[in-house]
């Protein structure tokens, strides 16, 4: 019997009526699928595989392919009518709702159920997807004991070979769980309810399209959104009151509106299509900037389960930098990158690189640079031998993002925006990221990635694509430089 929910459905459900009633009924209005939001789900795939370590010898009773889950359902009956203790991807179906449990376990009479998520704490909407698996397991039947979360313990740190009880750690969320089982009986009627209707729920965009996850028919549902001067090129704030007040387009706010100071510059210069500089402000950020220049810039991985030594999940990797030097005002522009083999752990070889070419005098200019100071300040604790010198680097840095993010300098053509990729094109329209193979910093992170599972004639080019991006962004920062000299 084909299922009406699952646990990805109903969540949508809960999330927003109408994503739920898209999903099922007109999926071709869906955003075009995102490479970077799939690289996520594969991650979150393999911390899934390598959490079943924690219960080895299970049996899978996963189904031959998404259109099959009756057959796991039916799987899974017959594993547990055996006695088999422990189960991977679980299935239960009861009244149309379909949900797969991670990992099953049964101790004595009872049963245990275990939910891996590849985040760092549990949240919210985890709880609610295991309020939902219980409610199902036990309408089903099952003499379900108690429900957890596995996720990545953000204290564990790496040494040698991987060690996968320190790696996750469980958390019961049985009494979250229990409170909230007349809600999702309620919710599941509600929902169901809504595939039936032969229009989808009418339901306004709202914060809800972002949270808790990005919905995938935002192009849709915001397309009667300006895509130039709409409100939401202020801040999520002030965006939300404008939208509530009937306010789509810059054009449409009354000119006695009280917005904050930022809103305020970054309407009044749309209004005028006139650039606005702040000289003054512009001169002062300049002064304390002193050659010789080193515009520099990393670009990272945040592997979920620590590749190397000394690494916790998710920490930040610099596994490539990009610096570009000016040793005085008519100096020829100088060129030097590192980038990591994609096997090895980058850091000790670029922290070499780093500290050859960064001098002990000048400025270090950054674009955003609490990203850069960050690293330099994760480098030092691991590399305690070079601390002093790395410590020695922060003092240096200059963010050069900062005349842009405070408006100092400020064109209508920021909308708003002020990191590189938004500033760049408007002043220095010559510099163009979207011809470059790989256009941003996430599309870097994922191709480095997968450096080592490519042939050798793939990361040739792709190693190639990524030192052109990684230059493009410090060159970019040397012709910003240039133009706020020139003010
Ligand atoms: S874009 Fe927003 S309103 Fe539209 S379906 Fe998604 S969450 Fe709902």
């Amino acid at each position: 019997m084909s299922h009406v929910l699952s646990k990805s459905t109903f969540m949508y459900g809960c999330q927003c009526p109408k994503r739920l009633y898209l999903h099922k009924h007109s999926r071709d209005l869906r955003n075009p699928d995102d490479e970077q939001q799939q690289a996520i789900f594969d991650r979150g795939t393999n911390i899934g595989e390598l959490a079943r370590q924690l219960f080895k010898y299970g049996v899978d009773a996963s189904p031959p392919d998404n259109y099959s889950y009756h057959l796991a359902v039916a799987k899974t009956t017959a594993l547990i009518a055996r006695d088999v203790p422990i189960i991977y991807e679980a299935a239960f179906q009861y009244e149309g709702i379909l949900c797969a449990v991670d990992i099953l376990v049964k101790q004595g009479k009872h049963w245990y159920a275990f939910e891996v998520k590849s985040t760092l704490s549990v949240k919210e909407q985890h709880v609610q997807d295991a309020a939902l698996q219980y409610y199902v397991m036990i309408n089903c039947g099952l003499p379900l004991q108690d429900i957890s979360i596995i996720y990545l313990d953000r204290e564990y740190v790496r040494k040698g070979a991987l060690d996968i009880k320190q790696l996750f750690t469980t958390t019961s969320v049985l009494t979250e769980v229990l409170d909230q089982q007349r809600v999702i009986s309620n919710k599941v009627k509600v929902l169901k309810n809504v595939l039936t209707q032969p229009e989808p729920p009418a339901i306004a965009i709202g914060p809800h399209c972002f949270a808790p996850y990005g919905c995938d028919f935002s192009n849709h549902c915001w397309a009667h959104m300006p895509t130039e001067n709409s409100v939401f090129e202020f801040n999520a704030t002030t965006a939300w009151k404008l939208f509530d007040a009937g306010y789509h387009h810059l054009d449409q706010i009354p000119a006695d509106y009280k917005l904050p100071p930022k809103a305020t510059l970054q309407l009044t210069q749309a209004r005028s299509g006139q650039v606005y500089i702040d000289a003054e402000s512009i001169w002062q950020f300049l002064q304390p900037i002193t050659y010789p220049l080193y515009f520099f810039d990393f670009e990272t991985i945040m592997p979920g389960i620590p590749e190397f030594d000394t690494c916790t999940p998710y920490q930040q990797i610099p596994f490539q930098f990009s610096l570009h030097i000016k040793q005085h005002a008519t100096a020829e522009l100088e060129h030097i990158d590192f980038l990591g083999d994609g096997i090895t752990d980058p850091r000790p070889d670029l922290l070499e690189a780093m500290l050859t070419h960064l001098g002990n005098t000048g400025s270090i200019i950054c674009y955003n640079m609490n990203f850069e100071k960050g690293r330099i300040t994760d480098l030092a604790k691991t590399y305690p031998a070079a601390a002093t010198h790395l410590h020695a680097l922060n003092p240096r840095v200059v963010d050069l993002m900062a005349p842009f993010q405070k408006q100092w300098y400020y064109h209508p053509e920021f909308h708003g925006r002020y990191s590189i990729k938004a500033v760049l094109p408007v002043l220095v329209p010559e510099l163009r990221y979207d011809q470059l193979e790989i256009p941003n910093g996430s599309l870097a992170s994922l191709v480095y990635a997968n450096l080592k599972h490519q042939d050798a004639i793939t990361s040739t080019l792709q190693r190639q694509a990524l030192r052109e991006y990684c230059k493009l962004d410090t060159l970019a920062m040397v012709k910003l430089y240039e133009v706020l000299k020139a003010v």
